[in-house]
């Protein structure tokens, strides 16, 4: 990334950027995200300013395609950007249908089946959820969805998926043609990310004007960007072949379970469904998350209240309230998320410090 900050500070599209090859970085860094999610050369990659531009687009799209008795299908549980997007176009008159979540946090596919018709038109269901870490069957739902509505244009988010374990456009996402990602959940810098698209479907630009990657996407390229996110993906492509997920995974169950033998009540959401190997959501009654959070930082812990960007709101996890649980037990919940760099010792010290705060 420093060298496309100092040495090679060219614009990708001029003659210098051409002549010192910046076009190949940016093939490159296309190439190496998708052999991380099993790709074909004609999967489109285009770059973004990050996983939310990636879905305003895709639900710009999905308004664009909805004429008249058409509709929209989304899921209750979808990250902001998807949510205040399809909410903005109810307003407008537009017909959305939300799927609602069970008590393990994955998509009610019954109430899914019960929805969908021939007049679904554009359907975004995200892959694997930002705060519990539950991963959707959002290959069930597509199938669904294929069945009754060849036409309707499938988008996921999978943001919170790819780079911290193996996903596929050749088995979990290969019912879909829009896919969301954001390099900053896989090491890669802020700032970066892109939408997949596939099945050769034809998308009008959400941004205009110097008609950058094929018209697509305006705008001068971020080439310092390009290239950490492809070192990121590089780097946690070789990773996941060594099977470092699932070490992170055990590591995170024997966090969990060392929480349990502290605090015997805690709760973890989304336990018995399939989940994010590095993500645990979890409350212990009557400690209050805000308490939690600020305890955890004296001791060095960085956690979070849920997601990043539900962070600043004062209101308790809307997801955690949806799946059922109590307003007062949303309002315990924390999310410890760790790395491939994260060890069991740390996370363990990290419970036996809580323990001590709260004895
Ligand atoms: N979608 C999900 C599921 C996320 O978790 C996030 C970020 O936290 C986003 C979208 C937004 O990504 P970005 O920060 O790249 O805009």
């Amino acid at each position: 990334m420093t060298q496309f900050m100092t040495s090679r500070f060219w614009n990708v599209s001029s003659a210098y950027g051409q002549l010192d090859g910046l076009e190949e970085i940016v093939e490159s860094a296309k190439a190496a995200i998708r052999t991380l999610i099993g790709a074909e050369p004609n999967d489109e990659v285009i770059f973004t300013s990050g996983a939310t531009e990636s879905n305003v687009w895709a639900v710009a799209e999905g308004a664009r395609r909805c004429t008249s008795c058409r509709w929209i299908l989304s899921s209750q549980i979808e990250h902001p950007s998807i949510n205040e997007s399809l909410e903005n176009l109810q307003k407008q008159g537009v017909e959305v249908r939300w799927v609602p979540v069970t008590r393990n946090g994955t998509f009610d596919l019954n109430k899914l089946a019960d929805l969908v018709d021939y007049n679904l038109c554009f359907a975004s269901l995200m892959f694997a959820h930002n705060e519990t870490g539950v991963i959707q069957p959002l290959r069930e739902a597509a199938i669904l969805i294929r069945e009754r509505a060849p036409q309707c244009l499938i988008h996921t988010d999978a943001t919170q998926a790819i780079g911290k374990m193996p996903v596929s456009l050749l088995d979990e996402l290969s019912m879909v043609d829009l896919i969301s990602f954001s390099g900053h959940k896989f090491h890669g810098p802020k700032g970066i990310g892109g939408l997949i698209i596939r099945n050769g479907k034809t998308l009008q630009p959400l941004i205009c004007g110097g008609g950058q990657q094929q018209n697509l996407r305006s705008g001068t390229i971020n080439i310092p960007a390009i290239a950490g996110i492809s070192a990121a993906a590089t780097k946690c492509g070789k990773l996941l072949q060594e099977n470092r997920h699932i070490s992170i995974q055990l590591i995170r169950d024997k966090f969990e379970e060392h929480i349990r033998l502290h605090f015997p009540d805690v709760f973890i959401l989304g336990k018995q469904a399939p989940r994010l190997p590095n993500t645990s959501f979890w409350g212990i009654p009557g400690i209050d998350a805000d308490d939690f959070v600020y305890t955890s930082a004296t001791h060095g812990i960085v956690i979070g209240k849920g997601s990043a960007c539900s962070a600043q709101s004062l209101k308790p996890s809307h997801t955690a309230m949806l799946m059922g649980y109590s307003y007062d037990e949303a309002s315990s919940l924390v999310r410890v998320s760790s790395s491939f760099d994260t060890s069991l010792n740390e996370l363990i010290d990290f419970s036996d410090k809580i323990h001590e705060s709260y004895p």
